[in-house]
């Protein structure tokens, strides 16, 4: 997807803040935290919102979830508290079409 911003960062064309990659998934820094901790966690594969997740990527949601487990311990809000959350769609107020999920 050439004009992906999200697919640009997991190709590393465009720069981010790494928190933890696996061959599925990447993590990085929020560009815009809304909070004192704020990750975006993305599937390397394109899928442009949680409605087009088919059983392939299904396998990526499963290893974004995984990678919320390691991103909370690596950030120390394991044991705290956090949320997550997938924004769906434009008045679900997703603004990136590239599958993602906010750990917040
Ligand atoms: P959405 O509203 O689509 O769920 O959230 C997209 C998120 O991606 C926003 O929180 C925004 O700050 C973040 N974001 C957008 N562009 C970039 C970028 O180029 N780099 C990083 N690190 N975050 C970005
Ligand atoms: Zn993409």
């Amino acid at each position: 997807m050439e004009d992906c911003i999200f697919c640009k960062i997991a190709a590393g064309t465009i720069p981010c803040q790494k928190v933890y990659e696996d061959s599925r998934v990447l993590a990085f820094e929020d560009i815009h935290p809304m909070a004192p901790v704020h990750i975006i966690i993305i599937p390397k594969r394109h899928v442009a919102t949680l409605m087009d997740v088919d059983a392939e990527a299904m396998a990526d949601l499963q290893a974004m979830m995984s990678a919320a487990q390691e991103v909370a311990r690596l950030k120390k809000v394991d044991r705290k508290g956090f949320r997550v959350v997938v924004n769906c769609n434009e008045e679900g107020g997703q603004v990136v079409f590239h599958l993602h999920m906010h750990l917040l």
